[in-house]
Parts: structure tokens; sequence; C-alpha cells
């Protein structure tokens, strides 16, 4: 993939925690002390990775294969609309026709694309769109089950709710990972 650049100004970040803290009247508490700076690196560290970590890589299949599939890959991302945090378990599978992944790239596909804070429908979509592209598959699905803290920490009803998005090639597929998921109908 290696085309991750994000330009991203870490000085506003500090600038703007501060303006909230200003806002919100902690500037000056002690426990506060520095945060702007925490936040920035923070933030840092989740956009800071090397593109390279991303590339893909297809290799040619000699062979036929089965089903490849990874299944329940926790990772944490960000909601557009509020900026909180994502607990996402993601099912990528897909059935290999002329080339195949090493199963860590799926993991890694899956990180890249939450450096991009996406809506966890378009999240799904995105990712068979690149499986589909890069590998010219049999078959592919994702499924993505999120724990979104926007809805979890407001309201009363829904709370403890996960959001199920998925997206599948064919019906085979879909019904191959459903019953993995356990959540067949
Ligand atoms: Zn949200």
């Amino acid at each position: 993939m290696g085309e991750i650049k994000m330009k991203i100004n870490y000085e506003h970040i500090a600038d703007s925690t501060q303006h909230f803290l200003r806002a919100t009247n902690f500037e000056n508490k002690d426990d506060f002390k520095g945060t702007p700076e925490r936040v920035m690196r923070m933030w840092k560290e989740f956009f800071n990775v090397d593109s390279r970590d991303f590339d893909l890589y297809p290799i040619a299949a000699t062979e036929k294969k089965g089903l490849v599939l990874l299944s329940g890959y926790v990772s944490w991302g960000f909601c557009p609309h509020h900026l909180l945090p994502v607990k996402y378990s993601f099912y990528i599978g897909y059935i290999p026709d002329k080339y195949y992944i090493g199963l860590s790239k799926l993991a890694r596909l899956a990180d890249y694309k939450l450096r991009t804070f996406p809506l966890q429908e378009d999240l799904t979509v995105s990712i068979t769109e690149k499986l589909n592209t890069i590998l010219e598959p049999e078959g592919y699905a994702c499924a993505i089950k999120g724990y979104h803290l926007c809805s979890a920490m407001r309201g009363v009803k829904g709370r403890e709710a996960e959001f199920y998005t998925s997206c599948f090639s064919d019906e085979v597929i879909k019904n191959e990972i459903l019953s993995i998921m356990n959540l067949s109908r």
C-alpha cells in the first residue's frame, strides 16, 4: 500500500488541547500540567507508523488453497463523528485464486485503514475493495463488530451494544464466516 502519508501538525494538537483545558477551566490545575504535550505524543504514536509496515506483498499461488481467515482480530480506532475510541473485532477472509498474502497482512490492512478514522460501514467495504484489487480472490469477506464509546458513554439504551457491519462476495463465504462468528441466523 505504502501511501499512508499523514500530514499532521502536532503543535496544533497540543494547542487545541490547551484550548480545551482553558475552556473547561482545568488549565491551571496541577494534574493537567504537561497534558497538552502528553496528548500530542499520544497522537504521534498513533499516526507515526511506517507506511512500509502496511505493504501487502501479494505472492503468486502455486496450488489451490481454501478459505484464509483472520478471526476476531481486535484493534482500536476512532469514530469520525465524536473522535472517541472504537474497539473493533475484525473477521477478514478470502479464498485465494492467483495470489495470497500472509495472515498477519490482513491485520495490518485493518490497522492501516484505522489510521484514517473511517465510519465502520466504510471500513468494511474499503477492506474488501482492497482485498479484491490486490488479490483478485475467488471470494472475500469482511465482518466487523464495533464497540463505540460514543454510544456506550452516552444515552441509556444500547450502552453495551456492538455494531455489526459486513460485506461478502457471495453466499458461500458469507455462511462460512457467519457460522464461525456464531451469528448464523
Ligand atoms: Zn461516534
